[in-house]
Formats: structure tokens, sequence, C-alpha cells
């Protein structure tokens, strides 16, 4: 990657930390973004509050986990995004937060089912729930890799939700959504539960998605 295009992924990255604060799906140092650089990552720095963060606090993560000197120490959570990147090709960017009711989801254990069209962005008919491990740790990064299983999202056992995407600003508007559908299947629970799409129907939403908007 030319040292050009790894500035933009730094401001990008650095934009994305505060478009979730500023919308919501995060406070304080909670959450954290990877994207793909050369055949590592770029990932954002531990216990940084986004107002604090600039395109060079940024923390640049070898293949091997290796972090050259003199950068602020990674997010705790670089294991999870490193190993997505690796196991994921089709994954450019990873965004990580803790929206209010994805996480109460979480914390309940209660995956999203095909409560809306919209839970189809996760890339299929529900959103999985990571079983819970420590922050940071070397299992939470492998209960992640497994309940994404191919998918663009998945909750995290008392913890939070992940978003996988290409690029960041998609992740981004993943990680909105699934917590908007979160916030939707909250309250259909609240008021004597959902009328849930059928598997049929999840089926044409998913084929009706592939030619969305406004395609090359
Ligand atoms: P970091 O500040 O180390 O990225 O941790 C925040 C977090 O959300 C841990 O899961
Ligand atoms: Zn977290």
């Amino acid at each position: 990657m030319t040292a050009p295009d790894e500035e933009k992924l730094r401001v990008r990255i650095v934009e994305v930390m505060r478009a979730m604060d500023a919308r919501g799906l995060n406070r304080g140092t909670s959450g954290n973004v990877s994207a793909r650089c050369g055949d590592g990552m770029l990932v954002t720095p531990s216990g940084v509050p986004p107002e604090r963060l600039t395109p060079e606090t940024i923390v640049r993560v070898g293949a091997d986990g290796a972090v050259a000197e003199g950068q602020l120490k990674p997010s705790s959570e670089w294991r999870m995004h490193l190993q997505i990147l690796r196991r994921r090709p089709d994954a450019g960017a990873v965004v990580h937060c803790h929206s209010r009711h994805a996480t109460i989801l979480a914390c309940a254990g209660r995956p999203i089912p095909a409560v809306h069209y919209m839970v189809g962005v996760s890339g299929g008919a529900s959103v999985p729930v990571a079983p819970y491990a420590t922050f940071g740790s070397e299992a939470l990064a492998d209960a992640v890799v497994e309940a994404l299983d191919g998918r663009n999202a998945a909750l995290m056992a008392n913890h939070g939700q992940i978003a996988v995407a290409p690029s960041l600003g998609h992740a981004l508007l993943i990680a909105e959504e699934i917590e908007e559908q979160a916030a939707v299947y909250w309250g259909c629970l609240a008021i004597g539960g959902p009328k849930l799409l059928s598997e049929a129907q999840m089926e044409e939403i998913m084929v009706q998605f592939r030619a969305y908007g406004q395609k090359a």
C-alpha cells in the first residue's frame, strides 16, 4: 500500500470512530475499528477517546501481530480484528461497538431473528451471538470468527456487536443497521413478540439485496 493510501485509511478510521460516537453507537473509549493495510492492518489505539484520535495515533499491526516501536498500544481487540481480516479475504474493514440495543440482546444471549427484511444486511436471515469470552482474548477472537461464519455481523455475548465489510464506510453502515434491527426486535419483544419473516421470504430478500441500489 502506498503512503498516501495508508494516510487516507488512517483519516477514515478516525472519521468512523467519531461517527460512531456522534451517532450514539458508542460511548467513551468503547469500540474499535480496523482496516486491511498490506498484509497487516491499521487499528485504533487502546483506550483513546474519539476526540483525541488523530491519523498518527492509528496503529499499524503486521500480519504476525507485530507492532513497530514508537506507536501507541493497539486496541485490546487487535487479535479479533487481525483474525477476522486473515480469515475473511472479502473483508477490508472491521467495526466493533457497544451500541445499546445490540448489547442488550447480546447480554440476554438472544440472536436477532428475521424480524425485518433489513436483518439481511447481516448477510443472512439472522444475526448470531458469539459465545462469551474475556475482552481482548484470543478465545474471543476465535468465538467471533466462528460466529461470523461468512456473515457480515454478529452480536458478542455480554459485550456488543461486530460488523465486517469490504470498506470502512460499509462496515459502519452495517453496524448502524444492526443496532436499529436490535432496537426493533427489542421493541417487538416488549409488545408481545414479533411476527417473523419466513425462510422463503428471507431468501427472496437476499436475492433482491444483490440487485439493490446503484450497481455499476
Ligand atoms: P480498546 O480501547 O482497547 O479498543 O477496547 C475497547 C473495547 O471495546 C474492548 O472490547
Ligand atoms: Zn468492546
